[in-house]
């Protein structure tokens, strides 16, 4: 896979891009990665990339012919990839976008800075995306996100010993459910265990509860996922109760920790 960037802060990637997982996979050959600089395809002594907004208002705007040029050039050279945009007003990023973007074998990740782009620049992209309810100054942390996201989700990219398959939102044995909750030593840390069940060595009892506890959890803090997961009839009725105990007619959540919580108190 190829992995790119186009914004106006390219340096700002590298150190990202070469640490760790992300790091070992890049090295390892599983992507290539590039982060061009926009002010690149600027003509003009102070290479620059921003405007004044027609009608008025505050702040500057991206132009759009650096950035038709740039990807142009750049989509020129090898396979065409696939143009994401990053603004706060595109799809909310999830695991499902993730994965299917993993499928990509050249990605552009064209990020955004000051009051935004002209509009006409969004006619280069394949797709807007933003990454939450919030604004950022740039695209370049969304551009991180997402990067990181998807190239985990590349076979090899997290070693032979780790895997996606159990992970929140994955669609594998978690079946679109939260992560359950995970311990390691020691098994008690000023004054809290680690539920028994943990420590028994019975791998059918760890199975049950934790696939009990990514329920619960689910009920608790991700209401929302639970008409898309992958469920039992029982285990449907048991999410439905936890949710009348746990939420109140309007949907708000009550104080009290879930059942396999509780069981963490030694
Ligand atoms: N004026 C824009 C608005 O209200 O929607 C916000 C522009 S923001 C200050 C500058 C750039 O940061 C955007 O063009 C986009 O590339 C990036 N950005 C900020 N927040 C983002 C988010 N939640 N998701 C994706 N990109 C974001």
């Amino acid at each position: 896979m190829i992995v790119e960037t186009l914004s106006v802060f390219p340096e700002m990637f590298e150190p990202y891009m070469s640490s760790s997982i992300l790091g070992r996979a890049r090295r390892a050959g599983l992507f290539d990665f590039a982060a061009y600089d926009l002010r690149d395809w600027t003509h003009d002594r102070h290479r620059t990339v921003d405007d004044e907004p027609y009608g008025g208002g505050q702040g500057m705007l991206m132009k759009v012919e650096p950035l038709a040029e740039a990807i142009e050039d750049i989509a020129s050279k090898g396979p065409k990839p696939h143009v994401v945009f990053f603004t706060p007003c595109g799809e909310r990023f999830d695991q499902r976008i993730a994965e299917r973007l993993a499928t990509c074998e050249r990605l552009l990740l064209v990020c955004g800075r000051y009051e935004g782009m002209d509009e006409r620049a969004y006619s280069f992209a394949d797709e807007r995306l933003s990454i939450g309810d919030y604004v950022l100054t740039g695209g370049e942390l969304p551009a991180m996100v997402v990067a990181d996201a998807v190239i985990r989700l590349l076979p090899g990219a997290l070693g032979d010993d780790m895997s996606n398959v159990d992970e929140s939102f994955s669609g594998g044995q978690t079946g679109g459910l939260l992560e359950y909750e995970q311990y390691t030593r020691p098994s008690t840390f000023r004054g809290a265990g680690v539920p028994e069940v943990l420590l028994s060595g019975d791998h059918a009892k760890v199975d049950a509860w934790r696939r009990r506890n990514a329920i619960e959890r689910t009920c608790r803090w991700r209401p929302d996922l639970l008409e898309a997961a992958a469920l039992s009839d029982a285990e449907r009725a048991y999410a439905e109760e936890l949710l009348a105990r746990y939420h109140d007619a309007d949907g708000q959540a009550e104080a009290q920790r879930s059942d396999t919580e509780e069981e963490v108190q030694a």
